[in-house]
């Protein structure tokens, strides 16, 4: 049976991944680290029975990946779209005083996280299946004219490039894997002065995945489906 994946997914735009696929009729698997304490998530699955799983992951703990495989393994199901949303920005570093912790754990989230999960996941893809990686354009080497959080774009960079490698790596299996910004978003993260609500940036980024052609793998696409530098 096809599932959609989507991680980070009790709080900001990976909740509203899950709202919005389920609105749709689609069977989603949702992860998160603590199901027990994302009442959303609960609420949802009993609102859409037998659509939705809740299952905990914790990035990029190589023994929580291993559990979920093994979960999804033992339900026989297949994973036709994966979002990696789940990530982390550490607020209000300045150049001179980044500590090798905040670079480490975002790494670990952002980049290392994801492309393990894709790594083990691979088995339980359906054939062209979508992997998703929620990037940043402050991950964008060439576009980039800030300085602003460091760990984050230096980590979202090496998630930009674990997405050309997952599209090299999942070719066989007709995978269309692409780097996706969502825009700036009003979530904790984006915080309240983003000009995009989380619905309006999720409903962008779900039609520029329904449009995706094979030929698209690789590519890094802002939330309405325009090119970003990489
Ligand atoms: P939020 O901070 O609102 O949510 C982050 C989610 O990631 C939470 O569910 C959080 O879980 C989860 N998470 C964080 N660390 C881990 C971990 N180690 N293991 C598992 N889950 C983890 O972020 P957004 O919803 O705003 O962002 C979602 C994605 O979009 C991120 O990858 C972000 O970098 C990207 N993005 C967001 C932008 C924005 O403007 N909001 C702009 C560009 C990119 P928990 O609740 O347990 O902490």
């Amino acid at each position: 049976m096809p599932h959609a994946l989507v991680t980070g997914a009790n709080r900001g735009i990976g909740l509203e991944f899950v709202r919005q696929l389920l609105a749709r009729g689609e069977r989603v698997i949702a992860t998160c680290r603590h199901p027990g304490r994302a009442l959303e998530l609960t609420r949802l699955a009993g609102a859409h029975p037998g659509h939705l799983l809740v299952l905990p992951l914790t990035l990029p703990e190589v023994r929580s990946i291993a559990e979920l495989v093994r979960e999804i393994a033992t339900l026989d199901l297949h994973v036709s779209l994966l979002v990696n949303n789940a990530g982390m920005l550490v607020e209000g570093e300045r150049f001179g005083s980044i500590e090798a912790k905040a670079l480490a754990d975002s790494f670990a989230t952002n980049a290392q996280g994801p492309f393990l999960l894709a790594q083990a996941l691979a088995p339980r893809f359906a054939d062209g299946v979508r992997v998703v990686g929620l990037t940043s354009t402050l991950g964008s080497i060439s576009g980039t004219d800030s300085l602003y959080s460091p760990s984050y774009s230096i980590s979202k960079a090496a998630l930009n490039m674990a997405s050309r490698l997952l599209a090299l790596a999942l070719k066989p299996q007709r995978a269309i894997v692409i780097a996706l910004c969502p825009g700036w978003v009003r979530t904790d993260m984006g915080g309240a002065n983003a000009p995009l609500s989380a619905p309006e940036s999720v409903a962008a980024m779900l039609r520029t995945i329904d449009a995706l052609k094979v030929g698209d793998s690789g590519r890094f696409l802002s939330e309405r489906g325009d090119e970003i530098p990489w």
